[in-house]
């Protein structure tokens, strides 16, 4: 199945209102090139050198979703070319993400990665960090800064019904949060990849961040 092939097939379970990040990682640019062809405007890298190197290279008005772990010493790169950044998971990153966006006169799209999984292994705000953060108005610490929503990443398990709890919490924070504190750029909410977006879906996705269903198995060098 070509990249075209298979995006027809993604594109018919995705609801025109939920933005579908085709996520690029360890994909050439042609892989890249074929999917912009097809219509696709909003592609996922996880870092930060391999994001500048397509920048530089692939069409103007993609607009980059940064997914991956992100240092504070790689934001100096990927702020002047990030249209969101996704995996926002302290305040340290906030603060240097809010002193590299100001440099630059921007105001940069976060959304605040939520720690959901059972893996430790995994990164972001826990969900009493996060409540604690809107409950003393951190947001407006920042500027430069729009917080547009969550992502979280679940577990990773062949258990549907461990995925679609942990869906079900994100869904049940992101909403509480923006009950509460009815911030207007507070819309998003990124849960879902290739072998879960589906279930995202049902559970209120507002993005969904799928990758080797679109480009094929990734190869790690
Ligand atoms: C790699 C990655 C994806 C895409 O994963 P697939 O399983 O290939 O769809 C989505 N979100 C994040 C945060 C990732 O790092």
């Amino acid at each position: 199945m070509s990249v075209t092939d298979n995006l027809k097939t993604i594109r018919a379970g995705v609801p025109a209102e939920v933005r579908l990040v085709c996520v690029s990682k360890f994909h050439p640019a042609e892989l890249i090139s074929e999917a912009y062809e097809a219509g696709e405007r909003d592609f996922g890298e996880s870092r930060a050198q391999e994001l500048m190197q397509k920048v530089e290279i692939l069409p103007k008005d993609i607009r980059w979703h940064f997914i991956g772990p992100l240092q504070s010493n790689k934001v100096k790169y990927v702020v002047p070319v990030a249209y969101m950044i996704q995996s926002v998971e302290n305040e340290k990153l906030l603060n240097e993400i809010e002193r590299i966006a100001a440099k630059h006169d921007k105001v940069q799209k976060v959304l605040l990665e939520v720690h959901i999984a059972q893996e430790t292994s995994k990164h972001g705000f826990s969900e009493e960090e996060l409540t604690q953060f809107f409950a003393e108005k951190m947001w407006q610490n920042y500027p430069h800064i729009e917080v547009c929503g969550l992502m979280g990443i679940a577990t990773l398990t062949d258990d549907p019904e461990v995925t679609k709890a942990e869906f079900h919490t994100m869904r049940t924070l992101f909403d509480r949060i923006k009950n509460d504190y009815q911030l207007n750029s507070f819309t998003e909410l990124s849960i879902g990849m290739s072998h879960d977006y589906p279930l995202a879906i049902a559970e209120g996705a507002t993005i969904v961040r799928v990758g080797s269903a679109i480009f094929g198995q990734r190869i790690y060098q």
